[in-house]
């Protein structure tokens, strides 16, 4: 392990970082929203249905990073203007990813927490440049990368003078292909061995496939997760984007249910 000046678990107290009524990293935090902002209409609804299900912040992407150049790339400015009425409306906080440090200042001007993907979590200027909006960050893992190299990438977070920042596990490459990726459970305790900062679980992008964000979630709080971030479409097979692993709304009443019977019980408040 490389030498964590910043982020080491022993050099301070378990961060927490209040966003809205959300204190991450105390509570259990659950995020959920569509994957990328399509329209008004989708926006709204899926917001209205994650809020009344009990979330406590909407994700939603304006900018996409795609696979491929023809796929859809996301709205850009206009879809930050649907969160933003999305946030007025139900008050929940927005996370939305950003994907070129060229639009960090002023994309901060719209969301609460600004999302560092996959793809992007060793873009050292744009990590850099998130360190120095003074917003959250949600840091995605890397699809290829060890714990040390994510906590490296915190430590360009932090090093600005951003302590502000959630690591987010999304599952890494690996020889199976049943599930899309491969969720790292164990970086949950670990992480929570080597680091202050809170640890989240996205059960979606970690296995692609709707049956398995349900068990996966209930696994995530038992390994001792701050929280989960979960794609949930108002009609997911009209998603242009992941939908086969988009919960419908009455999916996800289902599952915050459960996910949160599951951590008063681990509480001692069950
Ligand atoms: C996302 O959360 O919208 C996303 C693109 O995920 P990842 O960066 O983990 O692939
Ligand atoms: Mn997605």
């Amino acid at each position: 392990m490389n030498a964590l000046k910043l982020t080491a678990k022993t050099t301070r107290p378990p961060t927490v970082i209040q966003v809205g009524h959300a204190r991450i990293g105390e509570g259990f935090t659950i995020i959920a929203g569509p994957c990328s902002v399509e329209s008004e209409e989708q926006t709204l609804q899926t917001a209205r249905a994650v809020k009344a299900a009990g979330a406590d912040l909407l994700r939603g992407g304006a900018f996409k990073p795609r696979t491929s150049p023809y796929a859809f790339q996301g709205l850009g400015l206009e879809g930050l203007k649907f969160l933003e009425k999305a946030r007025a409306e139900t008050g929940l906080p927005v996370v939305t990813e950003v994907i070129d440090p060229r639009d960090v200042s002023w994309v901060a001007e719209y969301v609460d927490v600004l999302q560092i993907g996959a793809r992007n979590m060793q873009n050292f200027s744009l990590l850099k440049e998130v360190g120095k909006s003074g917003k959250p960050i949600l840091l995605k893992r890397g699809m290829y990368s060890t714990l040390d190299e994510w906590l490296l990438c915190a430590e360009y977070i932090l090093s600005e003078g951003n302590p502000h920042v959630i690591l987010c596990e999304r599952g890494i490459r690996s020889f199976e292909k049943y599930t899309r990726n491969t969720l790292d459970l164990s970086a949950v305790p670990s992480l929570k061995e080597l680091t202050h900062l809170p640890v989240v679980v996205d059960p979606s992008h970690a296995t692609g496939r709707l049956s398995l964000i349900k068990p996966m979630s209930l696994a995530a709080v038992a390994a001792g997760a701050d929280g989960i971030m979960v794609e949930v479409h108002h009609k997911p097979c009209e998603a242009m984007c992941d939908g086969d692993q988009s919960l419908t709304p009455e999916a996800f009443v289902e599952l915050v249910g459960e996910v949160r019977r599951l951590r008063a019980f681990l509480d001692g408040k069950g």
